[in-house]
Formats: C-alpha cells, structure tokens, sequence
C-alpha cells in the first residue's frame, strides 16, 4: 500500500483491482482522423495498458485520506463482483482495508465521486446494513436525481445507493462542501451531472483526488478529446482542462480512481504539453 503525505494529511491509495480491457480509452481515430500513437502512450505508462495492440489496462482505485483526526474514504470500488465491464473483476478494497488494519468500523466518511457501478459497490454488506457502519456516506444531489429519476432505477443504483438514504447514512450534497479541515469536495460535471472532485490542502502542499475526470495518463496529454463514456462530453472536456490548469498553477498531485497505482502524480509542462509524471 502507497501512502502519500500532503502535509500533515496522509493519502493512501487502496487498490480494488484491475483487468485487461479490449479496447482503449479513447475511440481509436481521434476527431480529426488521426490514429492514436497508442505504443507511445503504453511506452511511458507502461501498467496503464497490455498487449500488442497497446489496449488499456484499466484500474480501480479508492483512497484512503487520513485528515483531522478523520478517515475518508473516497469511492468504494466494484464491490464482491463479478464486474462484468471489468472483465469479471472482483472487488479487494475489503481486503486492502484490512491490510493496511483499517476497520470498517473506523471509517468516518464516504465520499463518492460519482454514482457509478464501479466506485459505490462495497457500500453495503450483504444483508443490506452499511457496511461502514460509522461513516456518513456524501453523494452530489445531481447524481441522486440523475439515477433515481431513470425508469427504471439502474439495478446497481437501486441496490448499492438509494438504500443508504432509507437508512439514513447519506448526505446529499451541491457546490463546495467541506468534509474536514483540509478536504474540501467541489463540482465536476459532465462524466456525470453530479460528478465531484476533492482538493486536499496542507502546509502549502495540495493533492486533487479527480475520479473519473481523467480516467487514463492520455488525457492529461491530450485533454481536448471526448471521453466517450461522459454524459455530457463537451463538459467533460470543459472540466478536464479546468482542473488540469488548476493542478498546474497550485503544483498540486492528481489522484485518479483508473490510472495504475497508486494512481497519484504530478503535471508537467513539457515541449508545451502537458504531461503526467507518476509518483
Ligand atoms: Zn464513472
Ligand atoms: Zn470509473
């Protein structure tokens, strides 16, 4: 396990897993009719893609964020599984957790980035109690009303989220919110309406922890392509180019939930473009 200091707050990244995808991160012929030089991108990040075709190997990371005496958690990846879009990945949060003897129990937040299947699914035992039993569980309003308002309510929306606000456990939330002293959450849509990021701060040190805004190492470099799996790609694009600016102006690290562990970085301007530097 892979703890970073920012300041005096500790980061830890939990792995979930990882699997082999088919394909890539970006549909293979960019807008202007270009192929992307995929062996490049495999050469400089070599976890973050397989094979001989240079496809994506895609990760699942939580966070771990130890702030003010706190624990948050951030996203709770695919859960026992099989993940059948993860080519049947089953879920090792639990068992990152209690590596690193970190009890359910102990957790006081959780923060999910968004309302996908992939970052929500240990949210919850079996038997449906919370499987953090301590923990307030913080959710955009937009993404609740996103998947509650589909008819039908998604299976996985239905079985691992809206539960919690039955049980009480959730706090749906809109703009800045300020989870402790240090972790500030703050909107950034367009992979999901409700999609949100986190800014950790401390002593002049920073780190954004960005979900699923940058889902592989490529888009920092090219950050003007539409990742296709984003509700509303415009804004997608919109997002991804604020926060990179962002991340570079306050030389802040990035921790994404998809890039190979411990998914933690830094930007760097090089040859005028943009460039993820793994920790
Ligand atoms: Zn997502
Ligand atoms: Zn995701």
């Amino acid at each position: 396990m892979i703890s970073i200091r920012v300041g005096d707050i500790r980061v830890t990244c939990l792995p979930d897993g990882s699997a082999e995808l088919d394909g890539y991160p970006y549909q293979e012929k960019t807008d202007d009719g270009e192929r992307v030089d995929w062996g490049l991108y495999h050469e400089l990040f070599p976890n973050d893609f397989h094979g001989e075709l240079h496809q994506w190997r895609i990760h699942n990371n939580c966070f771990l964020v130890e702030a003010s005496n706190k624990l948050i958690l951030m996203d709770t990846g695919v859960g026992e599984g099989p993940y059948p879009r993860y080519k049947n990945m089953r879920g090792g949060l639990q068992d990152a957790l209690q590596s690193f003897e970190i009890a359910n129990d102990d957790i006081d937040f959780v923060f999910m980035t968004h309302a996908h299947p992939d970052h929500v699914a240990w949210n919850l035992n079996s038997d449906g109690s919370p499987r953090f039993a301590n923990a307030e569980y913080i959710l955009h309003k937009n993404d609740w009303e996103e998947f509650t308002n589909r008819d039908p309510v998604p299976p996985f929306f239905g079985r691992f989220i809206e539960p919690l606000r039955e049980l009480g456990v959730m706090r749906l939330v809109e703009g800045d919110y300020e989870i402790t002293s240090g972790v500030e959450i703050f909107e950034t849509p367009g992979h999901t309406p409700g999609h949100m990021s986190a800014r950790i701060h401390s002593k002049k040190e920073s780190l954004l922890v960005v979900g699923d805004v940058l889902v592989n190492p490529f888009y920092v470099s090219e950050s003007g392509r539409a990742f296709q799996s984003d509700k509303d790609p415009v804004l997608g694009i919109q997002t991804r180019q604020t926060l990179l600016a962002q991340a570079v102006a306050d030389q802040s690290l990035l921790a994404s939930a998809h890039f190979s562990e411990p998914g933690v970085g830094s930007v760097e301007n090089q040859e005028d473009k943009l460039k993820f530097i793994p920790r």
